[in-house]
């Protein structure tokens, strides 16, 4: 099979299972495990910052920020394809009693203007109290897309003039650091949290990392234990996240060249009618009248290919560290012939 549904498919590598099972471990929730606690150390340093956090999933880390920066009945600005208000379950109003002011974006990234419009005026008591802008880059529903850095430092300064939090979720931040030869440092500056992935195009088999400094992260541990996400030997898991940082970060030019190739291929299809602009490692296309989705999707089902369906004759692909070359060619022979 030629898995291409999403980067979250992958399966740790001989050298990531080799580094698991070295792991010194101990119990996380004394904060006794001397590999997670590595783990947290070197990312808060990355970022600049001074506190890091484990999480077994993004969603949690996502979910900890939101409840670290709202009270209940504030409201968040965010896009309208963001994964916090698309794809968390809702988590925002379950957990933290929010509403979401959403921005009609364009590929999932909008501007300071449009976060200004935002805000509702805090004296005006009828509607719910901004309190936090949330981006996302590399974005997930806008196709990888990465976000202009001088954009993110204008609404940083519109969040200082309304005293707002401001918190990235960098599920994919590596492929947008990568893509576009950024220090995390940067990011680091302009963010009061960070959410980063090392399930995705990292390759572990678990965990996200929530970043920031102690003042917002004081609180980030209790709620991570309310949400049921402490938990004891991880070590085995924060060991594969060191070695992914190691290993598995520059590899991701990879990943978006396969894509870029992919992309061309694509964009020559006489039944495709739009290839998204391709920037890091998601394509997302749409299919014309010429084939009805179900039959593309079988008929790529028969040469054991698996591609996302987005709805609206819209199709994902992913690629990721376990896309070889050889399956790479493949695709492109398939693609060629179909
Ligand atoms: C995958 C993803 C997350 C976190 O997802 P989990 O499955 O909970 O780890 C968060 N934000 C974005 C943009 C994502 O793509």
């Amino acid at each position: 099979m030629i898995d291409l549904r999403s980067d979250t498919i992958t399966k740790p590598s001989k050298g990531m299972l080799e580094a698991m099972f070295k792991a010194e471990v101990g119990d996380d929730v004394y904060k006794e495990d001397p590999t997670v606690n590595r783990l947290e150390k070197r990312l808060a340093d990355m970022f600049g910052k001074t506190h890091a956090l484990f999480f077994p999933s993004g969603s949690m880390a996502n979910q900890t920020a939101i409840k670290l920066h709202t009270n209940p009945g504030e409201q968040v600005i965010a896009d309208k394809w963001a994964h916090i208000y698309n794809y968390e379950g809702g988590g925002a109003s379950f957990n933290s009693g929010v509403s979401f002011k959403l921005i009609d974006g364009n590929r999932g990234m909008f501007t300071a203007e449009q976060v200004e419009a935002s805000i509702n005026p805090p004296d005006f008591y009828h509607s719910p109290l901004t309190s936090l802008v949330a981006v996302e880059n590399t974005t997930n529903k806008g196709g990888g897309a990465c976000w202009d850095f001088e954009e993110l430092k204008k609404i940083r300064k519109v969040c200082d003039k309304n005293n707002l939090g401001y918190h990235l979720d960098g599920a994919r931040l590596w492929n947008a650091i990568v893509k576009n030869d950024e220090n995390p440092r940067e990011y680091g500056k302009l963010f009061d949290t960070i959410s980063v992935c090392l399930s995705k195009g990292l390759g572990c088999p678990v965990g996200s990392v929530l970043i920031g400094d102690e003042q917002i992260m004081k609180n980030a541990i209790r709620i991570r234990k309310i949400l049921g996400g402490a938990s004891r030997q991880i070590g085995y898991l924060a060991a594969a996240g060191l070695y992914a940082i190691d290993n598995n970060i520059e590899r991701l030019k990879e990943d978006h060249k396969k894509a870029k190739a992919l992309g061309n291929v694509l964009n020559k299809l006489p039944f495709i009618d739009k290839v998204e602009p391709i920037e890091t490692n998601i394509i997302i296309f749409t299919i014309n009248n010429d084939i009805h989705s179900t039959d593309f999707f079988s008929k790529m089902n028969q040469n054991q290919i698996l591609l996302s369906d987005m709805g609206c004759k819209k199709i994902r692909i992913v690629t990721h560290l376990g896309y070889t070359f050889e399956q790479h060619n493949q695709l492109l022979n398939i693609l060629d012939r179909i």
